[in-house]
């Protein structure tokens, strides 16, 4: 068998079979491993109660995670493993996992409530693979199919629905036919998730290889909890500057994003406010004016829904609000922009503007070549020791103070008007220069001082 299992989770396993119990790796890992993928985390289930397997591991590291739900965490050698009971769900209620569960002895029932056949097998050292519901063949298909009836199993847990569309962007796949039209049927159900559960959802999906795949599929699913999605569909722009309408021009831009959530969810947003700002001249044309305001807005309605924190929403929104910002090639430019955004957000910007161009008429593709050039002399400037920001003066507010300045607002103010003074090239960062700018100018901050 073509698995390799780490010798913490042979361990985790035997120990259980010793004291009387069955134990098998099982979900995830199962499938990461067959795929040849390190899995970024290691279940075990097992036919021993969570008492049961706290007491068989009192010598280890243990972590009672959700003992309700008849999981333990061992940490051995460092590396934590859920060990779970085997257990079939209780009632599902509201669409939502079930409040209660109950435990099985039996591993076939454990795998059959599991939600899709490549996440229902597990492997066992010796016995190998236990794989009921074909899933080995469905991973070499590269289809997500659910386990039983697709629209049962949506209805129970609407979660899934979420999970499928993610599972199908991260590993490529295509979602089975009759797995895809419940997606579909039950999709309304959604709106029984908490909003968490659906953004940490989204931002994996948005993230995935085939994320763009499986939202020009999916949209309607997507739009249940944003319907800001739906006007953007075949919307055309009636421009020179693109090739295709505002929704493929958008998941072209995703695809050319590096794939960060906040890079993916800024080009998810940033045209979302074309539709509502379209006009045409009378040559045609068509204009969006103020469409970075009206998806600034939006996007933040849409974070807010989905309770984004805040700083992540905010930076978003700032990207957003940006995303066609005229780049100019000129130091001086670019330090102004860098004491805006900070250097962190600035590059990112600049990588929004290159996913952007990336997504309209390939013809313009040559507008790259400038941002590439923005980029490199954005980081020429962070490499040297030149100063965009006020902890970068080289004064300070106790030079000022020692000046007689009062402590307070003011000298805030003064460091500012240095530091505009530095960032224009018309007083060098250097103490005494900064000083003797400041004598020069002090009248105009005489009233305040
Ligand atoms: P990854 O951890 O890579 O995101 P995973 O398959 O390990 O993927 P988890 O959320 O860690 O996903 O869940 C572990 C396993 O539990 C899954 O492989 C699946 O068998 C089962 N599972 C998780 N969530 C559900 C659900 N909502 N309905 C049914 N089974 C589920
Ligand atoms: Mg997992």
């Amino acid at each position: 068998m073509d698995i390799t299992i780490p010798k913490q989770i042979l361990y985790i396993i035997q120990r259980l079979e010793e004291a009387g119990y069955e134990a098998y790796a099982v979900g995830g890992c199962v499938r990461d491993t067959l795929l040849n993928k390190e899995p970024h985390d290691w279940d075990v289930t097992t036919s021993a109660l969570p008492k049961q397997t706290v007491s068989i591991f009192k010598n280890e590291k243990v972590i009672e995670t959700g003992l309700r739900h008849g999981t333990v965490t061992v940490i051995k050698d460092h590396l934590p493993i859920e060990v779970t009971t085997y257990r079939i769900d209780g009632l599902y209620i509201d669409n939502r996992r079930p409040s209660n569960v109950s435990f099985t002895p039996y591993l076939t029932e454990d795998l059959a409530r599991r939600d899709f056949t490549i996440n229902a097998m597990a492997y066992h050292p010796v016995k190998g693979l236990i794989d009921l519901f074909n899933g080995k063949e469905d991973l070499a298909n590269k289809k997500i199919r659910c386990v039983g009836t697709a629209a049962q199993r949506f209805h129970e847990d609407s979660l899934r629905i979420m999970r499928a569309l993610r599972f199908a962007s991260i590993l490529n796949f295509s979602i089975e036919p009759a797995t895809a039209a419940a997606l579909f049927a039950e999709k309304e159900q959604l709106q029984n998730i908490s909003a968490e559960r659906i953004r940490e959802e989204l931002l994996a999906l948005l993230c995935g290889t085939s994320c763009s795949e499986v939202l020009r599929q999916y949209y309607p699913i997507l739009s249940v909890w944003i319907p800001e999605l739906l006007p953007m569909i075949g919307f055309q722009q009636h421009t020179p500057y693109h090739a295709y309408d505002v929704w493929e021009h958008t998941l072209k831009t995703i695809v050319a994003s590096k794939a960060t959530k906040i890079l993916r969810c800024t080009m998810l947003f940033h045209d979302i406010g074309k539709p509502s700002t379209f006009t045409q001249d009378e040559k045609g044309i068509g204009h969006f004016y103020g469409h970075g305001a009206v998806s600034t807005k939006l996007a933040d309605q849409i974070m807010r829904r989905l309770k984004f924190d805040t700083k992540t929403r905010e930076q978003i929104t700032t990207l957003v609000k940006y995303h066609d910002i005229r780049c100019e090639n000129s130091p001086l430019w670019i330090k102004k922009q860098l004491r805006k955004f900070g250097s962190d957000l600035f590059l990112t910007l600049l990588d929004v503007h290159k996913a952007d161009i990336a997504g309209q008429n390939p013809a313009l593709l040559h507008r790259l070549d400038d941002i590439v050039q923005c980029q490199r002399m954005t980081l020429d400037i962070l490499n040297q020791p030149s100063c965009f920001s006020i902890k970068d003066l080289n004064i300070n507010g106790s030079d000022l103070i020692a000046l007689g300045i009062p402590a307070g607002k003011t000298i805030g103010e003064i460091l500012k008007f240095l530091l505009d003074a530095v960032i224009h090239q018309t007083c060098e960062n250097q103490r005494e220069a900064l000083l003797k700018y400041f004598i020069k100018y002090r009248d105009h901050f005489e009233s305040t001082i």
